[in-house]
């Protein structure tokens, strides 16, 4: 069969998707508008989701959150009244591993267990999970970030994990990788001759990677009080962004070879300095984000100010090897900040000499990346409008269409046909803790000053724009 005849019918074989927490938020509000994205775009698939949790819904009240959380989307009728058709509901404790069992019986071979569940749960479950046997044949498991708590509990878990099922059958999400922005990376370095031969250290000065937000907690208070900015943000997507930018020249798109990349980069990237010079923190105080009020974060319902929590943080990493060497990388991500910010900076070096007899009033070049619009923007300098012995800076920018699927719907497509391309793989997880690990030591040492900034503004004073 030619390759497309397969991946037609991988694409129409039916699959069963359990999700494991289906009442709660990430499901309602990302999985399954993701997956009806999904099927509006090939609507030859043939998914069934059954929902599993702890709440006792009858099949009525299922079906009703499940047609809520789509109509909200806006999804097609069409596909929404698909998705209905076929979901069901199985009250299920997954601690209980008799109730697990029992859940695994009535599986299919192919069935996707996805943990949309806390993380301390989820690593419990699959404790359970190892010692069923036998388990449907080729069940995949789609595991929910944070995947881990640092660099040691990360390969924990991973040694868990494959007493379960073999790497292949096991996705470790992340949706940023499904973010068309980040994928058309690709597209830009290596699609064309004008980039990737200046993509290098004797170019480019210093690389920045931003995602910064204007929204606050937003009642978020019992996952991000635990976590931070720094395990939300930076440790899994931004990392992994930086690992797109700066890995090596990829040869085909599949997920040995994308994969083996990002290790290889993130294998090599490391704090600049210290963890105490290396890093920043911060946590956001009352303010007005536009017109809207903020209380101070410490204030937020659910906050344990005692936990110390960022709201802001920074870390500056560098890639040893040729071709990065000397170059900063700077990862920054925030809440309640006073512009929505996400992108990638790539700011080049000035050229080796200015002309003399021009009055010289442009920076340097800047490629910027952003993300959600999804936009690109080219900093040049060119001559001066109406005075041509003046240089002055001139952006060429375009926006590019962002794709119909989500990004959880392209994740669900990897993990429905069994391909991992955009699945985080262990060793990339464990690199990803290894490379923040110094930095959370230092924050518990409170080597780092918590600063604060007030809501609505760039951050705290010092810390570069
Ligand atoms: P919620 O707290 O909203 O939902 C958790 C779900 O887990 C509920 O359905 C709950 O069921 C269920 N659950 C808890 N214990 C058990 C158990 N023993 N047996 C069966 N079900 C159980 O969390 P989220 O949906 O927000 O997050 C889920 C995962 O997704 C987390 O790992 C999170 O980090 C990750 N994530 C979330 C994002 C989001 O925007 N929400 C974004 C990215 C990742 P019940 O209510 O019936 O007890």
């Amino acid at each position: 069969m030619s390759p497309t005849k397969q991946a037609r019918a991988r694409r129409a074989a039916e699959r069963t998707l359990v999700i494991l927490g289906a009442s709660g938020d990430l499901t309602t509000r990302l999985l399954l508008p993701g997956l009806a994205t999904l099927l509006e775009s090939e609507p030859e698939r043939n998914v069934r989701v059954l929902g599993a949790a702890m709440e006792p819904y009858t099949p009525a009240q299922w079906t009703k959150r499940v047609r809520t959380s789509l109509t909200k989307a806006k999804a097609a009728p069409a596909v929404r009244d698909t998705i209905l058709a076929s979901t069901a509901y199985r009250k299920t404790n997954v601690l209980d591993k008799a109730a697990l069992v029992d859940l695994l019986e009535d599986l299919p071979p192919e069935s996707v267990l996805y943990f949309a569940l806390p993380p301390q749960v989820t690593i419990q479950a699959c404790a359970l999970l190892a010692e069923i046997d036998p388990l449907p044949k080729g069940l995949k498991l789609a595991l929910e970030k944070p995947f881990g708590f640092d660099k040691a509990s990360a390969a924990k878990f991973n040694r868990l994990l494959t007493r379960i099922v073999p790497e292949e059958q096991t996705f470790r999400i992340d949706h940023f990788l499904g973010k068309s922005a980040v994928l058309n990376l690709l597209g830009l370095r290596f699609g064309n001759r004008v980039f990737e031969p200046i993509w290098n250290n004797v170019n480019i000065s210093h690389v920045d990677i931003v995602a910064d937000e204007t929204l606050a907690l937003e009642g978020r208070a019992g996952y991000y009080d635990g976590n931070g900015a720094l395990k939300d943000m930076i440790q899994s997507h931004l990392l992994l962004i930086m690992a797109m930018v700066a890995m090596e020249e990829i040869a085909s798109v599949d997920e040995v070879e994308l994969r083996d990349l990002m290790a290889h980069v993130l294998r090599s990237t490391h704090l600049v300095g210290p963890a105490k010079k290396a890093s920043r923190r911060a946590r956001y105080t009352a303010g007005k984000v536009g017109r809207r009020e903020i209380p101070a974060y410490v204030d937020e319902p659910g906050v344990d100010p005692d936990r110390r929590t960022e709201t802001l943080a920074e870390i500056t990493v560098e890639v040893r090897n040729s071709r990065w060497a000397g170059v900063p990388f700077r990862l920054r991500s925030g809440k309640a900040l006073g512009a929505d910010r996400r992108g990638i900076y790539l700011h080049f070096k000035p050229v080796a000499h200015s002309m003399t007899g021009l009055v010289d009033s442009a920076t340097p070049n800047c490629l910027k990346l952003g993300m959600s619009p999804e936009t690109i923007e080219l900093t040049v300098t060119t001559n001066g409008e109406g005075d041509p012995f003046e240089l002055e800076n001139t952006t060429l920018a375009a926006t590019i269409g962002d794709s119909h699927i989500r990004p959880y719907g392209e994740i669900l497509a990897g993990i429905l046909d069994g391909v991992p391309l955009l699945s985080v793989r262990g060793d990339i997880a464990e690199e990803c803790w290894r490379i923040v690990d110094p930095v959370l030591k230092a924050w518990a040492k409170d080597e780092v000053p918590l600063q604060t900034y007030p809501a609505g503004s760039a951050g705290p004073r010092g810390w570069p724009a």
